[in-house]
């Protein structure tokens, strides 16, 4: 679903990212590990089509990524740390507003509903202003309107960082679900419980180059911390 080919990305003189090589399949929750500035967020960037890649391709559903941009939106879904949303819009407000935006205007209210019930916003939430939120409420918002939009891939920057344990928990449990349903995820994260808890896979990623990935099946959470510090 996700696929870089020799895969690079500088800036100046500074190689962000090096030949990066990766497949990853439909159903993976697949987590991008790394030191500050290791070359995750540039990643997720180029497979969005955000920036350019000085060379190598990345390819969604095998599309290079620039090259079919209004098709790869449709595709892939970014869930930035931040999901930004109109405060006094309640979050089926902002859903139906997302929706149109996205070529789907007039989504029926219970449709609406539906989404937001997947990405697991409670019922009572839906028809509160979104200013009203939790930074996981939001996020559950932004998941909703990547549902909507009928993505085949979610990439998420920083998905847990400043979420309770609660919270974070509850965004496993929902990544995991919606890989077994044939969700592609990615996400950039330095918490290595949570990409231990969600990811099928995890990335080692160091001064731009993939060291090593791993399935997660295969590894403990003290394996996993052991690993990470190795590449460190
Ligand atoms: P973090 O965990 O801090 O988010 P990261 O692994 O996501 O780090 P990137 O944001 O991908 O790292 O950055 C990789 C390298 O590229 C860093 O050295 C960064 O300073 C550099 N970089 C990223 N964006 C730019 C830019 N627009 N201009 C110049 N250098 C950049």
């Amino acid at each position: 679903m996700l696929e870089a080919v020799g895969l690079s990305k500088r800036y100046g003189e500074h190689l962000a990212l090096a030949g990066l090589d990766l497949k990853v399949e439909p159903g993976e929750v697949f987590c991008l590990l790394g030191a500050n500035g290791a070359g995750k967020t540039t990643t997720l960037n180029l497979f969005l089509g955000f920036i350019e890649p000085t060379a190598g391709e990345a390819r969604v559903g095998g599309l290079e990524v620039r090259a079919n941009a209004a098709e790869v939106r449709r595709r892939v879904a970014y869930v930035p740390e931040q999901v930004m949303l109109y405060p006094r819009l309640t979050g089926r407000e902002n859903l139906a507003y997302f929706s149109a935006l996205a070529g789907q205007p007039n989504l029926p209210r219970e449709t609406l509903g539906e989404w937001l019930t997947r990405a697991g916003l409670a019922p009572e939430a839906m028809d509160r202003p979104v200013g009203t939120y939790s930074k996981g409420m939001r996020q559950k918002v932004g998941i909703a309107i990547a549902l909507a939009k009928g993505a085949q891939a979610l990439l998420l920057d920083e998905p847990t960082s400043g979420l309770d344990p609660l919270a974070s928990n509850e965004l496993s449990d929902l990544l995991r679900a919606l890989s077994g349903q044939g969700m592609t995820v990615m996400m950039a994260t330095h918490d290595l419980f949570r990409a231990k808890e969600s990811g099928t896979r995890v990335g080692i990623m160091k001064a731009g180059s993939l060291v090593e990935t791993r399935p997660t099946r295969e590894l403990g959470h003290a394996e996993l911390e052991q690993l990470y510090l190795r590449h460190m």
